[in-house]
């Protein structure tokens, strides 16, 4: 299963797999980082469809199409916010990788790049944040094996390093 896992330096609008998923936050109504990004890059079709979602719970997602993207989807998760860890964090985050690959599978998506959701503003510790990532994936590919790939697309170095690092152990 671990094959169909390939780590990547990159900015996923550029992506071309069937879906990219979002970092959003609540109100699926944009923001910065990776969700500017993707909305830019998206054009404002992609607003006017999550202006019809009525937002998303943390450690949900929700779906729309992509738009002027590559990817023919987008799949909105909200990651939670990180207090500690004493708040649920872990669990609301797994959410978040479960859910937009339920939902990929929902869709008939076979390739899904993730960026690592919650380690910017939300600021989940990214060495945390990689394993649950990995782990909550490892799970649904063996499941579902005949899902194709899924990226996880690295904005930084470090990033990029804590993902290899983790594929390497396990
Ligand atoms: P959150 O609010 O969930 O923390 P952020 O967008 O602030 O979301 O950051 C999530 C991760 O996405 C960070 O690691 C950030 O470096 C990364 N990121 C920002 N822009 C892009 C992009 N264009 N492509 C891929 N990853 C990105």
């Amino acid at each position: 299963m671990k094959e169909k896992i390939k780590i990547i330096k990159g900015d996923i609008t550029k992506q071309e797999t069937e879906a990219i998923v979002n970092a959003a936050n609540r109100t699926l109504l944009g923001g910065g980082g990776v969700d500017g990004a993707i909305h830019r890059a998206a054009g404002k079709g992609l607003l006017l469809e999550c202006m019809t979602l009525n937002g998303c719970e943390t450690g949900k997602a929700k779906i729309t199409k992509g738009y002027n993207l590559k990817a023919k989807y987008v799949i909105h998760a909200v990651g939670p916010v990180w207090n500690g860890g004493t708040r649920g964090e872990e669990k609301l985050l797994a959410g978040c990788y479960a859910n937009s690959l339920r939902l990929a599978l929902e869709h008939r998506i076979e390739s899904i790049s993730f960026p690592a959701i919650s380690t910017g503003v939300y600021g989940y510790p990214p060495d945390k944040a990689v394993k649950v990532a990995v782990s909550e994936t490892l799970k649904f590919l063996r499941e579902n094996p005949d899902f194709r790939e899924v990226v996880f697309v690295c904005f930084d170095e470090h990033t990029y390093r804590l993902y290899e690092a983790e594929m390497n152990q396990i």
